[in-house]
């Protein structure tokens, strides 16, 4: 199907855009295009005008600091899994990204367009959830720094204003003595997952574990969080913080996996990205001390 009319703005600079914004209040952001331009085709959006932010140099960034990566509006899914910088910083983003649909996609689709797409099954939100980031939005009016936990509000519903534009997203650094890992399950490689799960280990001075919670995708209206520390213990009982968080989800079917499926696929990636990552947060430490 061809897309309903629409008007087309190509703005050279962050003001350009938000003054578009502002006169049109149902005109859309074009970032990537990866899932926007689709949702028009199918005729599942029918925005007044698109406000192409492509042209838009300024947005083209991506900063990482010790603090942690900020990600301009532009910075493309390709680039930030590739930075090794990136990934020094904030391991999460690369390994999440690597499940993000095909290179192809990777190369236009944008972290902050698949943030603001709120898709409760994309890999992005779950991980700004889970490692507390941030998203910056602007307006004519001004900006504000949107938290992840208040960012999602339901499925394809970001904390986003009519005439606002999401310019950066913060992805905090990963603490010290902390491991990550990624693990999610699809049909096949690159659709959208079943059930997803990020997860961060944190071990103090005697390798016990002092902190354990994931960020789920695929399973709940928006990004989950769990903060599995007392489930799993000091010891790291991994199999208890899976059997916590299948009682605690309650995931909806549909017609790739039914209810069932997708509380015990949850269950099973919770308990492999959980150990995997306190195997990489032991390696860490261990790491140190030998250089020490
Ligand atoms: C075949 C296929 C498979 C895919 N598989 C996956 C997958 O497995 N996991 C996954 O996470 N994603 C997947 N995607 C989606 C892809 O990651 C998109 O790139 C991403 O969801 C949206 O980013 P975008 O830059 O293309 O945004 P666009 O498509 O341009 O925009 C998406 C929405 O966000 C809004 N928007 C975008 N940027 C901004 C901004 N800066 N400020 C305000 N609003 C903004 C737009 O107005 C629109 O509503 C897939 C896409 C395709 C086509």
């Amino acid at each position: 199907m061809k897309p309903p009319p629409f008007a087309y703005h190509a703005p050279r600079t962050l003001r350009e855009a938000l003054d578009a914004l502002a006169a049109d209040p149902s005109a859309k952001v074009l970032a990537g295009g990866q899932s926007l331009i689709p949702m028009l085709n199918m005729r599942l959006a029918a925005p007044s005008a698109l406000v192409d932010i492509n042209r838009v140099a300024e947005l083209d960034t991506l900063h990482v600091g010790e603090e942690g990566v900020t990600a301009g509006a532009l910075a493309r899914h390709a680039r930030v899994e590739r930075s090794d910088e990136a990934a020094a910083v904030q391991p999460l983003l690369r390994l999440a990204l690597r499940h993000v649909a095909h290179p192809v996609i990777r190369n236009r689709g944008t972290v902050v367009g698949s943030l603001a797409h709120a898709d409760p099954a994309a890999e992005l939100p779950a991980v700004l959830a889970l490692v507390g980031g941030t998203v910056e939005a602007a307006s004519t009016a001004g900006r504000r720094t949107v938290p992840a936990d208040v960012f999602f509000r339901g499925p394809l519903e970001p904390a986003l204003e009519p005439g606002e534009i999401a310019v950066s997203a913060f992805f905090p650094a990963v603490p010290p003595r902390t491991g990550t890992a990624f693990a999610e399950t699809a049909r096949r490689h690159g659709d959208y997952a079943l059930a997803g799960v990020a997860a961060l280990v944190t071990l103090d001075g005697d390798l016990r574990v002092a902190a354990a919670r994931a960020g789920y995708l695929g399973v709940a209206a928006t990004p989950l969080v769990l903060d599995l520390t007392g489930p799993a213990g000091p010891g790291g009982d991994w199999t208890a913080a899976a059997a916590h968080v299948r009682d605690r989800i309650e995931p909806e079917a549909d017609v790739h996996a039914g209810v069932e499926y997708r509380r015990h696929l949850t269950g099973v990636l919770t308990e492999r990205a959980l150990r995997s990552a306190a195997a990489v947060a032991l390696r860490g430490v261990a790491g140190r001390r030998t250089r020490d």
